[in-house]
């Protein structure tokens, strides 16, 4: 037999056993995508969280799953994590992106092949200032990796050619709209092993200064790193630093909307403290001109914000050329999306508590088995691609689960492709 003829045959074998094999490197490079599955959802939350919340009064923390089948059987598993207060992004918006443009162009192309998929879904959503949808098209980039290293029977780490790296250190959030709540959102982290914390600043430098000073007093030793989620004017954000770093704060992220560029210019001249962007760098061609124009010392990253990992990986490294500082960060993500940032994270050795706090406010998960998070500290999942196990029994039931929520209305139908 033809050894193409013979591969046909034993990857026809292995998917219909339900056993994929792994592949050689040539063979990963044949392989297709055949099938992409979607399941909106939304995962219940604890706590006040003020990105949570959507129209007419729903609730939740939404998101869309990805499963995207090779050829042979092989499944990798992403998820988009849109969050409409956060971003123009909404659980309606990212499931017509990935349903309607991006799937549709993924089907029959090589999963391993992550830049020709994100030519594609360049040209299925056009950029604007950055990469298009990048929230939804981040769901479509973590199933591609999971599908690719899962075909190699390789890590994330494995495929990067790094190692999979130390528990990551997780910093607790600190969200309140009076001083007087402080101290028992304080305690509720340090009784789950939490010494280190952000908290959310802007508009009123008074309340942040106030929020800053209690927060270190009650956690002198950690880092406290504060996001105003681009929720200053320049002239308040000048005023607003120096008294935060007066406060015992470490870093400052996102004090100004991104657009404005000679703001952060300015915060960054100041020199008050470490200024971090968040909002805005999407694409890795937008840190190198950021960079470029002296507006920043870091960047918080993200993958969900980056449009997937290969984007956010580029900016690490980015970061790591020109001397910046990195600190991991998230959108809340819940399980899957978690995952992957802990991969990412763990390979390039990052030591810094990370923003991951979907482990804080989310209620669920749809794992065989859940991420282990202990103390404040969450391993690294070190299995074949995300190193997690997705139960699709309890993605249907969580998706079903949510269908009684106003933001599922337009996005109850199951879907699939190929
Ligand atoms: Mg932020």
């Amino acid at each position: 037999m033809k050894r193409r003829k013979f591969m046909g045959y034993a990857m026809a074998v292995g998917a219909a056993l339900g056993i994929p094999r792994l592949l050689n490197p040539k063979e990963v490079q044949k392989a297709k995508i055949d099938r992409i599955d979607i399941f909106p959802v939304v995962y219940p939350t604890e706590g006040y969280f003020k990105f949570f919340g959507g129209p007419g009064g729903s609730a939740g923390r939404a998101a869309v799953i990805v499963k995207i089948t090779a050829d042979d059987g092989t499944v990798g598993w992403g998820q988009a994590v849109p969050l409409p207060k956060w971003s123009y992004e909404t659980l309606e918006t990212s499931v017509i992106a990935i349903r309607d443009y991006y799937a549709p162009v993924l089907i029959g192309r090589n999963p391993a092949d992550f830049e020709a998929a994100h030519a594609e879904m360049d040209k299925a959503i056009a950029p604007g200032f950055s990469t298009g949808m990048p929230i939804s098209r981040a769901g479509i980039d973590i199933a591609l990796h999971d599908l690719a290293a899962r075909l190699r029977g390789q890590s994330f780490a494995q495929m990067w050619g790094k190692s999979a790296g130390a528990p990551i250190t997780l910093s607790w959030t600190i969200n309140v709209a009076d001083i007087g709540e402080v101290g028992g959102v304080v305690d509720e982290g340090k009784k789950r092993g939490y010494r280190h914390f952000n908290i959310k600043v802007a508009p009123d430098p008074d309340f942040d200064a106030a929020l800053a000073r209690e927060v270190r007093r009650l956690a002198p030793e950690g880092l406290l790193w504060a996001d105003a989620n681009g929720g200053y004017d320049l002239e308040t954000a000048l005023k607003a630093a120096p008294r935060l770093a007066d406060a015992g704060v470490d870093v400052l992220e996102s004090p100004l909307r991104p657009n404005r560029i000679s703001g952060y210019q300015a915060i960054k001249k100041q020199g008050a403290l470490p200024i971090l962007m968040d909002e805005g760098v999407v694409s890795p061609a937008d840190l190198e001109e950021f960079i470029k124009l002296g507006m920043l010392d870091g960047v918080a990253m993200k993958p969900a914000r980056c449009g997937g990992l290969a984007s956010c990986r580029r900016q690490i490294e980015i970061c790591l050329d020109h001397g910046l500082m990195w600190l991991g960060s998230g959108l809340t993500d819940p399980d899957i999306s978690l995952a992957a940032s802990l991969c990412l994270y763990g390979a390039y050795g990052l030591k810094k508590p990370a923003a991951l706090n979907g482990p804080q406010f989310l209620a669920t998960d749809v794992l065989n088995k859940p991420l282990h998070i202990e103390n404040g500290f969450a391993q690294v999942p070190t299995g074949p691609g995300l190193g997690i196990e997705v139960d699709e029994a309890k993605v249907v039931e969580l998706m079903k689960r949510s269908a009684g929520d106003r933001l599922l209305r337009s996005c109850q139908q199951f879907s699939r492709f190929g």
